[in-house]
């Protein structure tokens, strides 16, 4: 469903260019859930960006659901990104706008009308648990609220695909579970293939079927996640083990 092809890119950097993507391929069949991991500043949120081209990659393919973004343009590209759902780094809802206002965002750009969007809103704070807060305003949510919103937020369109990007960094393993819970709901219920940025091998070992290791903006592993935990080969991924005891 997702196909990263040889992806890179570069940022200037203050001794030249930094890779920030050197090389990349992965891919993650439809229906599963694919874990990125490594260290910070491997590159991790630059692939989330890059593969619905928040982030226009200097060279590679990204194919969702057999479409090569990095072929497309204006309109297309625009349509072909409304299929793919985004959790971004960090806190991403609108402070001056409810819960459902923001859930509601993505089927505004898409031009759904008020009836249409007040549904579709309701369905999707029922698939996260929510439906008691629609009214509420981020400000009166709990960090794990606030990303069980921001994935609604990111399922509205419909989208085939799904991308969070460390959505349960920051939550304690409780909260954390929450946020877990909807991504598996979103993957069984709806059928969405989900790529997960994570620092956390909870997450991992909890909802991932394969997992793509990145260092210093290389895939370093890919495979699934037994066949990790029972041999890691690469150092960074010895580095996300717990020890042995
Ligand atoms: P991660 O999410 O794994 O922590 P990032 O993808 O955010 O890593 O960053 C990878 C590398 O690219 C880092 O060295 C970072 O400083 C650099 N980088 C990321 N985005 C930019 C940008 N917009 N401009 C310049 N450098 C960037
Ligand atoms: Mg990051």
């Amino acid at each position: 469903m997702i196909s990263v092809e040889h992806l890179t890119k570069a940022f200037p950097g203050p001794t030249g260019p930094l890779r920030a993507l050197d090389d990349v391929s992965l891919e993650v069949p439809a229906g599963t859930v694919c874990g990125v991991v490594g260290p910070s500043g491997a590159g991790k949120s630059t692939l989330a960006r890059c593969i619905p081209l928040l982030e226009r990659p200097d060279s590679g393919a990204v194919r969702v659901d057999g479409t090569d973004l990095v072929a497309l343009r204006g309109g297309a590209l625009r349509d072909a990104r409304r299929r793919i759902g985004v959790v971004p780094q960090g806190d991403s809802l609108l402070r001056q706008r409810s819960v459902a206002g923001n859930v509601a965002l993505p089927l505004e750009a898409a031009g759904a009308d008020r009836a249409e969007r007040r549904v579709r809103v309701g369905e999707l704070l029922e698939l996260v648990g929510l439906a008691d807060k629609a009214a509420a305003y981020p400000d009166q949510l709990s960090g794990g609220q606030r990303q069980r919103v921001a994935v609604a937020r990111a399922l509205a369109a419909r989208p085939r695909v799904l991308l969070a990007d460390e959505p349960t960094s920051a939550l304690d393993p409780t909260t954390t579970a929450s946020v877990l819970d909807v991504l598996e709901r979103a993957r069984v219920e709806l059928g969405v293939t989900v790529l997960v940025v994570t620092h956390d091998m909870f997450v991992v070992r909890r909802i991932c079927a394969t997992i793509a290791v990145l260092d210093h903006g290389r895939v370093v592993e890919h495979g699934s996640v037994l066949d990790l935990v029972t041999r890691p080969g690469s150092r960074a991924a010895t580095a996300l083990l717990p020890p042995l005891d």
